[in-house]
């Protein structure tokens, strides 16, 4: 009986400390098994097209965020996906289509999210809701070795290409910003926009700052000016009516920004 006793008190501070260290690892949980309790909530009462999946659309032709290797879609949204589906208990699935076909998919829920270096903006958000922003980035000039195009300033009466339906289209496009260029020039993706350049079929480019750095990069015979001409803050756009998910993805966004994650990712990619 003795015995019993000591065993059973012992079972029973051995329970206390338990609860005691589950209370300490989460502000919000009550209990000590809150913690796991709340994990496993995320991840079963997130709904998304298909059970078990996270269905990214994107335009993979925007490297460094996404781009092809192969047969793969990799860079940084596709890590970001990977991550960010993993904490959700999901797999990530991506769905690869032109840029401006994006939120369409999304609000139809042909995909559960769009990720693909796209810009907030009111407009979208007409249509969308955007998770919290995880990258600042802007517009910027690209241009054939030679030219006499040197500043936005410059772009006035020239012929300018943009990849369709961007942020990049919309500040050339818009007489407010007074660029007052001759015509836009619209393509698929800014790959397609840069070998029209350096065929000179058009005189400059304008695309977001990183992917004109890979452009350039990666042919030969084109520079990008180091001026920028727009502040954007890259986000995930999400259904509207999916608040579950939106509250998930930036749950799990704020555990990669504050862990580190995130800034690892952005690294690899940028500051290669
Ligand atoms: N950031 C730009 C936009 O949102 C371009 C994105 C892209 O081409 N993938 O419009």
């Amino acid at each position: 009986m003795k015995k019993f006793t000591k065993f059973m008190s012992l079972l029973l501070a051995g329970t206390m400390l338990l609860g005691a260290a589950g209370c300490g690892s989460s502000d919000t949980s009550a209990e000590g098994e809150g913690t796991t309790a709340q994990t496993d909530e995320t991840a079963s009462t997130v709904k998304t097209s298909q059970e078990g999946k996270l269905i990214w659309a994107t335009n993979a032709a925007f490297e460094p965020y996404e781009y092809m290797e192969g047969d793969t879609v990799v860079g940084i949204d596709a890590e970001i996906a990977d991550a960010i589906a993993a904490k959700l208990g999901l797999e990530a699935q991506v769905e690869n289509m032109e840029f401006d076909a994006i939120i369409p998919a999304v609000t139809s829920g042909k995909a559960d999210i769009g990720l693909a270096g796209m810009t907030v903006s009111e407009e979208r958000l007409m249509n969308v809701n955007f998770s919290d922003t995880y990258v600042e980035a802007g517009q910027a000039i690209i241009v054939k070795e030679g030219s006499d195009i040197k500043s936005a300033a410059d772009l006035n009466g020239k012929v300018v290409g943009v990849q369709r339906g961007t942020t990049g289209d919309e500040y050339v496009s818009d007489e407010a910003n007074g660029v007052g260029v001759a015509s836009v020039e619209r393509f698929s993706n800014g790959p397609d926009a840069a070998q029209s350049l350096l065929t000179d079929k058009i005189d400059a480019v304008v695309i977001d700052n990183e992917p004109a750095k890979k452009l350039v990069e990666n042919s030969e015979g084109l520079v990008k000016l180091d001026e920028n001409l727009t502040s954007e803050q890259y986000a995930i756009a999400v259904a509207k009516d999916n608040t579950e998910l939106l509250d998930a993805i930036n749950g799990a966004l704020s555990e990669m920004k504050e862990n580190g994650e995130l800034q690892a990712i952005l690294d690899k990619y940028l500051n290669a």
